[in-house]
């Protein structure tokens, strides 16, 4: 059943950025331990620390009551915390009723299951986090040998009827090479593809400067054989993409291009993460937990409300994000999948 919530006043911030998007985390867990995202030995969670999924959904609809109108769900890898089926379902139910999307961000090992699930519940688009077509590469750079099931996946999501966009981080000295592989791959399927810079987040054991690398510097070598035509179109989704149309391939190529371009100013968006809190932006610490509001009032989603207020009243106006060389102090101390990429 849907939870009823009065109408508050939309979520927007000091410089008058309205907050129509949340990404909200679900688990910080994951069936990979990709490089640039967690170290090998990753410690997890406490199960206890996390929200339960009726804590999530309460969350979910009072952002919805304020005017969100898509939610993203990630992690983490999303679709490996139990109970997940039923969650998006009940989400799935606010579409049309306050919600316009509902999405998530897979690394899809487990999608050829939740394929059916996820169009049954309404979700429409998914993003799927593919960094290299060759399962050497792919199981360096993700520490598993998992290609085949990921490969199953988005089939599978595709015969659902789902569009599948491809998410592709570009790392320095692993997957430079492959990324015209699965571009031409991704547009052979039709299937959009975008590009990501690796951001300073959390310590993984491997030195970030090895994997960072411009998306200038891709863009170049992508222009020496391909002819990219800039889409005159913001992304529309308000977000930090760049899109050209490749003219071999006929596909769209998006650039996220957090480190080496600002797209704050149009940011639309905040992140709660599984425990509850929630980050008014990615690249800084300021965070207020909605946690203690959950638990404490169960029956009474005003002190929610309050926090979210004080969020927004927060959110700073750009990101600082900063590559440093080894040795220098690093990066935010905390992982992407804690937070929610
Ligand atoms: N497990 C899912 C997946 O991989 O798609 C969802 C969570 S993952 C944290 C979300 C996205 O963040 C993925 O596209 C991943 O490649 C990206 N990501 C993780 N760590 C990153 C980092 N340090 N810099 C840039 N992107 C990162
Ligand atoms: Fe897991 Fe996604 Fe992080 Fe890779 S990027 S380790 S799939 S959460």
């Amino acid at each position: 059943m849907l939870r009823k919530t009065p109408q508050p006043a939309p979520l927007v911030d000091r410089f008058g950025r309205q907050i129509t998007y949340l990404r909200l985390s679900v688990t910080d867990r994951c069936d990979l331990r990709c490089t640039y995202c967690m170290p090998r030995n990753m410690q997890f969670l406490p199960k206890k620390d996390l929200l339960s999924l009726e804590e999530l959904e309460r969350v979910a609809a009072a952002f919805i009551s304020r005017g969100v109108r898509k939610i993203r769900l990630t992690g983490g890898e999303p679709l490996v915390r139990r109970g997940m089926a039923d969650f998006i379902g009940r989400l799935g139910q606010y579409l049309g009723a306050g919600l316009d999307e509902l999405t998530l961000t897979t690394n899809a090992t487990q999608l050829k299951t939740f394929a059916p699930i996820l169009k049954q519940a309404g979700v429409k688009r998914v993003n799927v986090s593919l960094d290299s077509l060759d399962p050497k590469t792919f199981a360096e750079i993700t520490r598993f040998n998992r290609l085949d099931s990921v490969l199953d996946g988005i089939e599978a999501a595709r015969s659902a009827g789902l569009h599948v966009k491809i998410n592709t981080v570009a790392l320095k000295q692993q997957n430079r090479n492959d990324i015209p592989d699965i571009m031409e791959w991704a547009h052979a399927r039709g299937l959009d593809m975008s590009l990501i810079e690796v951001m300073p987040l959390g310590e993984t054991g491997e030195d970030r400067f090895d994997q960072y690398v411009p998306l200038t510097m891709i863009r170049s070598d992508l222009e020496a054989r391909y002819h990219l035509q800039p889409e005159t179109r913001a992304d529309p989704l308000g977000g930090p993409s760049t899109y050209v149309r490749v003219n071999e391939t006929g596909g769209r190529l998006g650039f996220i291009t957090p480190l080496s371009h600002n797209f704050c100013a149009s940011c639309n968006r905040v992140r709660v993460t599984c425990t509850g809190r929630i980050y008014m932006c990615l690249g800084q610490e300021d965070h207020i937990d909605l946690r203690s509001a959950l638990r404490e009032y169960p029956e009474s989603d005003q002190t929610l409300h309050a926090a979210l207020d004080a969020a927004l009243g927060a959110k700073p106006e750009k990101h600082d994000f900063v590559i440093r060389q080894a040795g220098e102090r690093p990066e935010l101390n905390r992982h992407m999948s804690t937070t929610g990429g």
